[in-house]
């Protein structure tokens, strides 16, 4: 389907001109964060990080977190009711920039205050900066309450070039060395990278979810970088099987990759589609990888308008985290164009996208009428991500399948 010429960038409305920061720390509180703030942009300044380039969505950083601010968020915060299956997030990243939040000296005694002031759950992504022994006696005197994700991305070779700010490996072991971590993410980069990594940690913690898959570079990462994701991405298969023949004790997940993803999820994706009852003279808006899928099983049963990623560019394919920006760069004198609720259910509010763009603005814009798919929401991609991610079903369903060889090999466009 030929892509006719980028139409204006659709922008989003302006937030936060002439508001004050903490109009900034309530929204973030709003959607469950804890908005502390190093006042600065992240100073581990890792290679792969998804924050380099995040000029498609406005954010306001807030000063650096006083000890007032804290306060103020805690009598917030503890307004809320308290549901027990929700885990507060460290950290604002809808109207923030994302950033390690332990490197704010306050960081773990304010944890602390949050299991000991409120009744909530917590959950915290970190490169490593706790405290330890302090995290390991919070987490055995708070059990169920704290979701600690640890970002190991890599024990080996190319943790240097990756990640050259980070904590050192001995520091991650001893933080992996306990009570205190439920998941720890690494990737694959090369031969005896991810896998080796699995054992070492494994050898360590046998609790722990092995949180495994390769990064996908986007816009605003260096090529080197790029190119050692992409490599990484090619000897997925390979450390895949290599753990999996390992046969550690530990859940292991393999996340990340929309393409495995969607064809793990085939079945349901068809089923879904099947359920839309849509015609073939319909037009329905999806990122490449339900494209691939669709076009594999249900071809010509619709219009399928596939979207590329282009606002977080490079390898970007998620239907989820595709913009209306997007969309309109791929209308080709479309009257009426059927979107996935999914696109609109951003961190920016309902009917906004991850830019903060509204589905009226785009309306208004394009003079494109939409209709909305509800039944296409986050709870059905989030559920289907988790529910096929097991580094089993990876191995036995896709690396071992014969069909999604072909998949791969598939056309993106018809
Ligand atoms: S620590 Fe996290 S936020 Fe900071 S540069 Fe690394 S990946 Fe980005």
């Amino acid at each position: 389907m030929p892509i006719t010429t980028p139409l204006p960038i659709l922008q989003p409305r302006k937030l936060f001109e002439g508001k004050d920061y903490r109009e900034v720390l309530r929204r973030e509180m709003d959607a469950g964060k804890i908005p502390l703030s190093l006042g600065k942009t992240c100073p581990v300044k890792c290679e792969f990080c998804y924050e380099l380039d995040h000029s498609y969505r406005e954010t306001l950083e807030p000063p650096k977190t006083s000890q007032e601010d804290w306060q103020f968020m805690l009598e917030y915060i503890n307004r809320k009711p308290t549901d027990p299956q929700q885990f507060w997030c460290l950290g604002g990243n809808e109207y923030m920039e994302w950033t390690d939040l332990f490197l704010h000296p306050k960081a773990m005694e304010w944890v602390e205050d949050f299991l000991k002031y409120t009744d909530k759950n917590l959950t915290f992504f970190t490169v490593g900066f706790v405290h330890v022994p302090k995290i390991h006696q919070l987490a055995g005197q708070y059990p169920g309450r704290i979701n600690f994700e640890l970002s190991v991305i890599t024990l080996g070779r190319y943790r240097q070039q990756l990640m050259p700010h980070a904590p050192a490996v001995k520091h991650l072991l001893k933080v992996l060395d306990g009570p205190a971590v439920s998941s720890a993410n690494f990737y694959s980069f090369d031969r005896q990278t991810m896998s080796d990594d699995a054992r070492e940690i494994s050898k360590i913690n046998q609790k722990c979810v092995l949180w495994m898959g390769c990064l996908t570079p986007v816009r605003g990462l260096k090529d080197d970088t790029a190119a050692l994701m992409r490599q990484g991405r090619a000897h997925l298969p390979e450390e895949a099987q290599r753990v999996y023949e390992a046969g550690l004790p530990n859940l292991q997940t393999i996340h990340t990759e929309a393409p495995i993803t969607a064809f793990l999820n085939r079945r349901r994706i068809v089923s879904l589609f099947d359920s839309l009852e849509l015609e073939k003279k319909d037009t329905i808006v999806m990122g490449r990888s339900v494209y691939k899928v669709l076009t594999m099983y249900r071809k010509n049963r619709a219009k399928f308008l596939m979207t590329p990623n282009a606002t977080l560019g490079g390898d970007s394919d998620c239907s989820v985290l595709l913009t209306f920006d997007d969309i309109a760069r791929v209308l080709n004198g479309h009257k009426t164009i059927h979107i996935p609720k999914c696109v609109m259910q951003s961190g920016r509010g309902l009917y906004t996208d991850i830019a903060g763009v509204t589905l009226e603005d785009f309306m208004k814009k394009t003079g494109v009428k939409v209709k909305v798919l509800h039944k296409i929401d986050t709870k059905f991609a989030n559920q289907r991500l988790y529910r096929s991610g097991l580094l089993k079903n990876y191995v036995e369903d896709y690396v071992r399948n014969p069909l999604a060889t072909a998949y791969e090999r598939s056309e993106d466009r018809d």
